[in-house]
């Protein structure tokens, strides 16, 4: 029997690490999906892998200038809204801090526009930055955080911060129906090995055999999710039925210092790896745990996956990518996130 055409779950951010999980979830679950992309730090086999499913479309589009044409179009039949579109790692959002700025505060508006007039939901991938330096452990949503808004970090921190302010106005207003998901810490297969981030950094480090980056002393905590985990708690959120406006922490409660963090990928590489002492960097938040109560009681959701084991499975993924002569041929044609943040900012 042939399928009545569904609407769409628009993706922003599709190509990216946590986007293209989302995206990969959604099909499997039967979703037709379409992707907006500014490939800006995406990875192109994350694409590539998605392209071959039949319900799914890509669309290049960078959510800070008009929407294209492609989306515009489909108003009508979008259903749902999943806002991943930005830069996520401290080095690459700060490469053009006015993108990043404008990329949550422009992009959610029109995102939000969107789903005003398809009436689809909107889910607003937020994040644990929201509460800078916390003076606060562990983290609840009603932690106001400790933010500054003028450091390197403050384009991330308070555009998200912004983001969901604008979020919540459309809903209050009526206008849209808004989740907003403040993530913590996430690792997994997918992510660029050149990404900035700590776990890809260091897996890197360890299979190319430099030594491991530690920023500052090593003291400094995160509680790391791996991407199942996360992406599991996003789809729970987009379908839940919430009481309030209430922002919802997704993240892990093992939290770690960053020297804990090395001595556990120390044990999964089998041996003892150089290390090397780099200055932290400006607002490195000390601290940084989740309370997650409301998603446990919202969602009827808690992480499954132990560090131990997520950690195994991403470094898996990169020794396998490390090795892999196909998906090092797609890369190769691929010019990178920091080229990639000089040419969308040339054209911006
Ligand atoms: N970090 C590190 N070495 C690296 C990359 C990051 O020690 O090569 C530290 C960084 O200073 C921070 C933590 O690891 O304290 C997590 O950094 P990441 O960039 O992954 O994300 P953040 O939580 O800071 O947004």
């Amino acid at each position: 029997m042939k399928r009545e055409p569904e609407g769409w779950t628009l993706v922003a951010g599709g190509a990216g690490f946590i986007g293209s999980h989302v995206c990969r979830a959604l099909l499997e679950a039967g979703e037709r999906v379409l992707c907006l992309d500014n490939l800006q730090t995406a990875r192109v086999p994350n694409l590539a892998a998605l392209e071959k499913f039949a319900d799914f479309r890509f669309v290049w589009g960078d959510i800070s200038h008009p929407l294209p044409q492609e989306v515009m179009r489909e108003t009508r039949s979008i259903r749902r809204i999943y806002n991943l579109a930005c830069a996520a790692s401290p080095e690459l959002y700060q490469a053009d801090p006015e993108h990043t700025m404008l990329t949550n505060v422009v992009g959610t508006d029109r995102l939000l526009r969107l789903a005003e007039q398809s009436g689809a939901r909107f889910l607003l991938a937020s994040t644990s930055e929201v509460y800078g330096d916390p003076a606060v452990h562990p983290q609840r949503e009603d932690y106001r955080g400790n933010v500054s808004c003028t450091g390197p970090r403050a384009c991330y921190d308070e555009g998200k911060r912004a983001a969901e302010t604008l979020a919540f106005d459309f809903a209050r207003c009526g206008r849209a129906d808004v989740r907003v998901a403040r993530i913590f810490n996430t690792y997994g297969p997918h992510m660029r090995i050149d990404d900035g981030r700590v776990v890809s950094n260091f897996i890197g480090q360890i299979l190319s055999g430099a030594p491991l980056t530690i920023y500052g002393d090593g003291s400094q905590t995160r509680s790391f999710c791996y991407v199942a985990d996360t992406v599991d708690a996003l789809m729970r959120l987009m379908g839940a039925e919430m009481p309030d406006l209430l922002a919802i922490n997704i993240g892990n409660q093992h939290e770690l210092t960053i020297a804990e963090l090395v001595e556990t990928l120390c044990d999964i590489a089998d041996g003892p790896v150089p290390i090397v002492h780099h200055a932290l960097p400006t607002d490195d938040p000390q601290r940084r745990r989740p309370d997650i109560t409301k998603a446990r009681e919202l969602l009827g959701w808690e992480p499954a996956t132990a560090l131990s084991a997520g950690l195994r499975k991403t470094y898996d993924w990169f020794a396998a990518e490390h090795r892999a002569p196909a998906t090092a041929a797609v890369a190769a044609g691929d010019p990178g996130p920091r080229a990639r943040v000089a040419r969308i900012s040339a054209t911006g």
